[in-house]
């Protein structure tokens, strides 16, 4: 609007802002309390879209003594810039002590921006991987769910120094390195409260993501935080739980898949095949287990078809 009357150009601006208020993509991220001082962001049970913003995966944070564990930033800028002022809101203000990255997926470290100046931590192939392909999954994201993404740029974290006991902020941590669901990942157990923070290791009513999986390693990662004597694990998608059954969910889903693929390829089944085969009754309950699973079995199929061949005489 143009117009040289001073008031109706202030009025003109005001219904800008207020027009761009009332579009800006919210979160509208809570954190929930989960024990003293640990708090989780829970994502939505759902793929990309222009409707969630990419806001998909759990992101939580640690209040210590003297600062704040973060854990994940989530999948944009604007994600990370609303999730640390719901931080500083429920911490009182207390410093950043250390952003920690569990995987190199997008929907969990592309937040990083909003927290600048503080150490950003990741276990080193994560780094490496985030440092190489991170362009290429933020542009992906950027296609898939539009503006929420507006001003997003990577930011790669550092190597971890460090895994095993850690004292941050005054608070006792377990840092454990695993692998499976990507080359690294990264588990984050808190003493005082029993909470283990796992990751995409651990998925709860949601079928599991692939595109990066070594299934066996994976299995084997899910036998170690078995062994963990946690009160409360936050999955990387997926409730809160208090119990095994969110890592049993995991295994009996990843282990069907193997089983499943190996015996298709074992028959000579295609491709599309596979794709198409039934997914057990047991299965069908978990969100977007369809979509996942076609995607699993374009990632995981072509190497089970070479394997299934027979030897070259
Ligand atoms: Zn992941």
């Amino acid at each position: 609007m143009k117009t040289s009357n001073p008031s109706l150009r202030l009025f003109a601006g005001a219904a800008l802002l207020a027009c761009t208020a009332a579009n800006a993509p919210d979160y509208a991220l809570k954190p929930q309390r989960i024990a003293d001082g640990v708090f989780w962001f829970e994502g939505v049970d759902e793929h990309f879209t222009r409707s969630n913003g990419g806001n998909i995966a759990n992101t939580g944070f640690i209040v210590g003594r003297d600062g704040v564990v973060v854990i994940d930033t989530g999948p944009s800028k604007l994600y990370g810039q609303q999730m640390r002022a719901q931080i500083d809101k429920a911490s009182g203000g207390k410093p950043i002590a250390e952003v920690l990255i569990t995987h190199a997926h997008p929907d969990h470290f592309l937040g990083n921006q909003a927290f600048a100046g503080a150490p950003i931590e990741a276990l080193p192939a994560t780094v490496t991987t985030i440092t190489q392909q991170g362009e290429t999954l933020s542009a992906n994201l950027y296609r898939l769910v539009g503006a929420w993404m507006q001003g997003t740029e990577v930011r790669a974290p550092t190597p971890l120094a460090q895994t095993g006991e850690r004292s941050i902020a005054g608070r006792r941590l377990r840092l454990i390195a695993l692998t499976g669901h990507t080359e690294s990942d990264l588990v984050v157990f808190d003493e005082a409260s029993g909470t283990l923070f796992a990751g995409d290791l651990v998925f709860f009513h949601r079928a599991a993501t692939t595109p990066n999986a070594d299934i066996a390693h994976w299995l084997a990662s899910l036998d170690q935080l078995q062994k963990i004597d946690f009160r409360q694990l936050v999955p990387g998608h997926g409730p809160i739980v208090h119990g095994p059954e969110a890592i049993a969910e995991t295994r009996a889903y990843l282990s069907w898949l193997r089983d499943s693929l190996k015996q298709a390829a074992a028959n000579g089944l295609d491709m599309v095949e596979v794709m198409n085969a039934p997914i057990p009754e047991r299965f069908r309950k978990l969100a977007v287990v369809d979509e996942e699973h076609t995607r699993s079995v374009s990632h995981l199929y072509p190497k089970l078809e070479i394997e299934a061949l027979p030897p070259a005489k």
